[in-house]
């Protein structure tokens, strides 16, 4: 009886079947998220490590389901890739981070994450440009996160997207920097601003002696090609000196602020402009 039960659940694993249910009920549900008011964004302040001022804000999605509760970007947004949702999507956040943006000094940029299937979409700069236009932000204002997936296939498309909107001066991050492909050959070819180090080389089980070495050379090759560096996922303070000691300019993590609503990134501007 056993070794039947065993072989069944290769078949029939409950678990499996469990998550194909809550992908199937998270599609149907994400597509009237938006028009019911369950998604928000929040912002994670992105800090100069020079002057401890905030720079930029990450726009970060997040639902609030009715019955679920709290689902964390990483559990819809693979589901929004899918199914092709991220279009509608895409456009939706980028069009509120711009709004929230437009709210803020004039020296502080939105940051807000694209995902490949958005770049592919027809029309998909022009979204982007509508979105800065209704919200009457510049251009310079806007930052997109990009990963090294973007580059994996299609590169023609996605060079097109990156010139059209980078000639009208929106600015690209190369995001999660070294935990894809080798991406030197994408700094070379694109005209990236930032490269954000991502967060298992500075917080967590596998930082020391090797990854502040990477950080090093990620820094000082950044910094010589005239971008700047963001360390993520800083949660102390030595973090915070160590990757300023490596060369990194920005920091964003937990040890500054998680992400915050609108009305509380605008407090912390408008806190730090008291001081
Ligand atoms: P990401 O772009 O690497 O975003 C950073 C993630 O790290 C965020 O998680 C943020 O809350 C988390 N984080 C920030 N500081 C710390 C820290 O000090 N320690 C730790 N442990 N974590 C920190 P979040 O918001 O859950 O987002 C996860 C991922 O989901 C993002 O990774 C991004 O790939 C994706 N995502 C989030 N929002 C969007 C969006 O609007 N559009 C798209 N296409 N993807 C998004
Ligand atoms: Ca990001
Ligand atoms: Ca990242
Ligand atoms: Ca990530």
């Amino acid at each position: 009886a056993k070794v039947a039960g065993r072989s069944q659940t290769s078949f029939f694993n409950p678990s499996m079947t469990r998550e194909l249910v809550r992908r199937r009920e998270i599609e149907d549900e994400l597509r009237l998220a938006i028009m019911r008011d369950e998604l928000s964004i929040f912002f994670q302040p992105i800090v100069d490590l020079g002057t401890g001022k905030i720079r930029s804000f990450e726009a970060l999605v997040r639902w609030f389901h009715p019955e679920k509760g709290e689902l964390r970007p990483d559990e819809f947004i693979p589901v929004a890739e899918e199914t092709g949702v991220i279009v509608t999507l895409g456009n939706w956040i980028t069009a509120q981070a711009a709004r929230a943006c437009a709210q803020w000094p004039e020296d502080v940029s939105v940051a807000v994450n694209l995902s490949p299937l958005q770049i592919r979409a027809p029309g998909a700069a022009l979204g982007i440009l509508n979105a800065l236009r209704e919200a009457k932000l510049d251009p310079r204002r806007l930052e997109l996160e990009v990963t090294e997936t973007l580059f994996v296939d299609d590169t023609h498309a996605t060079a097109a997207f990156i010139e059209e909107l980078s000639d009208r001066g929106v600015r690209f991050a190369l995001d999660d920097f070294g935990t894809g492909y080798s991406s030197l050959g994408y700094i070379n070819s694109f005209p990236f601003s930032k490269i954000k180090v991502d967060r298992s080389f500075v917080s967590g089980p596998n930082v020391g002696k090797k990854s502040d070495a990477i950080i090093r050379a990620v820094a000082e090759m950044g910094t010589t090609l005239g971008m700047e560096i963001v360390a993520e996922g800083i949660e102390t303070i030595e973090q915070v000196r160590a990757v300023r000691e490596a060369g990194c300019t920005l920091g964003q993590g937990y040890y500054f602020s998680r992400a915050v609503p609108d009305y509380l990134a605008a407090m912390l501007l408008a806190q730090e402009r008291d001081d």
